[in-house]
């Protein structure tokens, strides 16, 4: 017989949803990436504000790997989407150029930007809208960045 236990387990592994998307590293998709998952987590009955805020995060990240990841050049942006319970994690990967100094890359007004176009405010954005913000990334090899968020406390 189960135990109760189990079926809490059982029943919050039953409520794990995901969605998994593959963009070409294009501008515009960074566009469809930010509405997508603002379609995709307004099943979480977000604020406004919450939904904003995840928009920009994604909006961010997937920027970053279009424009850094592979320099505007052809690409694979990967997302993946995961609601368990109240909890929301974004995962954005490229398999790009990656990043030496992680730590560096993610301090306030790093860039690595020689057009004057970019402020380096992109992580410090991340870090400020969602909860939680790692990245994972090799030179060569590409760049995850996992987001994490509360919804509706
Ligand atoms: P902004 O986001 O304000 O337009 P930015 O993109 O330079 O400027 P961040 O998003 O904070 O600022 O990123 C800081 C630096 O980290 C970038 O300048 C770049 O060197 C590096 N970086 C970020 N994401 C990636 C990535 N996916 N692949 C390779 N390098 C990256
Ligand atoms: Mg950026």
């Amino acid at each position: 017989m189960e135990t109760i236990m189990e079926m809490a387990a059982e029943e919050k592994r039953e409520k794990k949803e995901t969605l998994r998307m593959e963009l070409e590293s294009r501008s515009e998709n960074e566009e469809f990436a930010r509405v997508a998952v603002a379609m995709f987590m307004s099943r979480m009955d977000p604020t406004m504000e919450e939904m904003e805020d995840v928009k920009t995060a994604v909006s961010e990240a997937v920027t970053n790997g279009v424009i850094h990841g592979y320099a505007g050049g052809e690409g694979i942006i990967y997302i993946e989407v995961t609601i368990e319970g109240r909890e929301l994690t974004v995962a954005v990967r490229d398999g790009g150029v990656g990043i030496s100094d992680i730590k560096k890359a993610m301090e306030p007004m790093y860039t690595t930007d020689r057009t004057g176009e970019r402020s380096g405010m992109g992580f410090s954005f991340m870090e400020a809208f969602m909860d939680r913000v790692e990245v994972v990334s090799a030179p060569g090899k590409g760049t995850l960045v996992t987001m994490k968020k509360q919804i509706g406390r």
